[in-house]
């Protein structure tokens, strides 16, 4: 089977009322694209009937191809998926509860004819998100855009086109503690940002709760930065520079006017501040250390239960099959 031109990777997971829209949307702007397509549906071990859906949604339309997971291994481990089985010369990650519409691919198609090979999508407006979820994303990316090597666009989430050549190279990256945005970044190529509006969700409630966020914030900074060792570093200086300082003035105070130190709060203070870095650097290091370890293991990324059958160039996946 020949390859399409587009493919659409969606990770679902407990998507079931947003399914059917998500499909029948991206039938009808694909359409427009005269082009052919594929829309991989990357099952994240949803329990809520989405698994039926997809295999359905396969049977129906022969370009939806099903990716079924042997259980939920998060977000951005399905969309990893997704580029794995993609065969299209452009791949267009979305999220399947239409916050990301999937008439703003058109505008993305537009910029990759022009010749980019990543157009991401920035969020210019979010709407029907907490308070608490904007202000966080808002310093998030910011914090990331400082402390991490790599530039990443400030407010762009996962939806983006990506050229084959970006995909290829994407598919060789086999860390286990995804970023994808900042993969995404860090590859090169011409890249360039479309302002859309962020809709509300269409049906849910989100799939992100704040645990998988600070997870993805470790995630991020870590694997793209050594900013957090550095601070241990920088910790240790102060504590140094602060006690060499103090050291003669004790000394110095202590010959000339023999004043009285009521030393017990003054000593413990510095313990407990000491011994709190000290634990602070070892769990960040710990941090990088479990992270070392996860890669040593050289665990597959994921596993698949059912996979499309069609054949595919292997040789960048390492899933058991
Ligand atoms: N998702 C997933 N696995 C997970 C969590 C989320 O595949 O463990 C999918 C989810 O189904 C959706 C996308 O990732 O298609 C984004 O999730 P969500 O919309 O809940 O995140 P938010 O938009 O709230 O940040
Ligand atoms: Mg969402």
């Amino acid at each position: 089977m020949a390859a399409p031109k587009f493919s659409i990777i969606a990770p679902i997971y407990n998507e079931l009322e947003n399914l059917p829209v998500l499909y029948s949307r991206i039938k009808e702007v694909m359409g427009q694209t005269e082009e052919d397509w594929e829309l991989i549906l990357i099952d994240d071990g949803s329990r809520d009937g989405s698994t039926d859906k997809i295999r359905e949604l396969g049977q129906l339309d022969s370009r939806v191809k099903p990716v079924i997971f042997a259980r939920n291994f998060g977000h951005q481990i399905a969309v990893t998926a997704g580029l794995d089985y993609s065969r299209g010369d452009a791949v267009i990650i979305i999220d399947a509860d239409l916050q990301d519409p999937p008439e703003v691919i058109l505008d993305l198609v537009a910029k990759w004819r022009e010749g980019y090979e990543v157009v991401y999508a920035v969020r210019a407006e979010r709407e029907g998100e907490t308070w608490f979820k904007k202000t966080t994303a808002a310093l998030f990316y910011r914090l990331i855009y400082r402390i991490t090597d790599v530039k990443i666009p400030l407010d762009t989430g996962d939806f983006r086109l990506l050229d084959r050549k970006v995909v290829n190279v994407m598919c060789k990256m086999r860390e286990r503690h995804r970023f994808l945005r900042g993969m995404a970044t860090w590859v090169g190529f011409k890249q360039i940002g479309v302002e859309y509006n962020r809709a509300a969700r269409f049906a849910g409630e989100t799939k992100y709760p704040l645990k998988k966020m600070l997870k993805l914030a470790l995630n991020a900074i870590t694997g793209f930065s050594y900013f957090p060792l550095q601070v241990a570093t920088y910790l240790g200086f102060i504590a140094a520079g602060l006690s060499i300082i103090t050291i003669p003035v004790v000394i110095i105070l202590r010959m000339t006017s023999s004043p009285q130190f009521t030393g017990q709060a003054t000593t413990l203070i510095v313990v407990l501040f000491l011994g709190g870095v000290q634990l602070i650097s070892l769990g960040i290091i710990g941090e990088y250390i479990g992270r070392i370890y996860d890669e040593v293991k050289g665990r597959p990324l994921y596993i698949v239960a059912e996979a499309p059958d069609t054949n595919y160039d292997q040789t960048h996946m390492d899933v058991a099959e």
